[in-house]
């Protein structure tokens, strides 16, 4: 089913979709003749994963709502594209309830990985199948993806949708998301290389060496020990 929606930012058709294997509802917003003359190749996307606390209340915590504003700005900028909002990813897919657990934790100085982990919870439970399969009804072969996450661009590819181009989304960071914008860079491979080099936010310590749990991901010891920025 699909309906015209007007936004703020611009003109979309809103298809929803029923997940029939988990029972969750999805929509996708579309920008422009898709997948049109270009047979469905390289079209715009952005696969957005839920964030109550981030997209409808503008907390400065994350940067979803910055990012998913942004993203549909940046799709009727060019004209076609594709916005794929993915429900049941609250806090990467453990649930609103434990993202907000979650969150706790880190204002006691975890980041959001430990976070986590602390929980007894998956630091990554997102699962992409479901978006593949909207991209393919909607008529997309590859896409030009919004995102600076290498690891939704694998699963995308695994999934069968081909990533012609990964387009960087970065927003501006600020006082209260630089730790958990650092430790999404240094901890889950973002790229995000514009964190550094901002001095009211350089001054911003990391978080305490505090214990790391055994398996934790990581790539580069105790977060908060790179001494450039801690
Ligand atoms: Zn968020």
């Amino acid at each position: 089913m699909e309906v015209r929606l007007p936004t703020a930012h611009g003109e979309f058709l809103a298809v929803g979709y029923l997940d029939l294997r988990s029972g969750i509802e999805q929509v996708a917003l579309v920008h422009g003749d898709v997948p049109g003359d270009a047979a469905g190749e390289r079209v715009l996307t952005r696969v957005h994963s839920e964030c109550l606390t981030g997209d409808a209340f503008a907390s400065t915590h994350c940067e979803c709502g910055d990012q998913l504003s942004a993203a549909m700005e940046a799709i009727v900028a060019a004209g076609r594209g594709i916005l794929v909002y993915l429900q049941g990813h609250e806090g990467r897919g453990i649930g609103l309830l434990a993202k907000l657990r979650a969150m706790k934790l880190q204002e006691a100085g975890l980041d959001t990985v430990d976070a986590n982990i602390a929980l007894g919870l998956p630091v990554d439970a997102r699962e992409y199948g479901v978006a593949a399969g909207i991209l393919r009804d909607l008529g997309v072969r590859s896409v030009r993806l919004l995102s600076n996450n290498p690891r939704k661009r694998a699963a995308l590819l695994r999934h069968g949708i081909a990533v012609a181009e990964q387009v960087p989304l970065l927003m501006p960071p600020g006082v209260e998301n630089i730790r958990y914008l650092r430790a999404k860079r240094e901890r889950l491979d973002h790229d995000l290389p514009h964190l550094d080099g901002i001095p009211h936010l350089d001054a911003i310590p990391g978080p305490p060496d505090l214990p790391r749990p055994p398996g934790s991901p990581g790539l580069s010891g105790p977060s908060g020990s790179r001494a450039g920025n801690a």
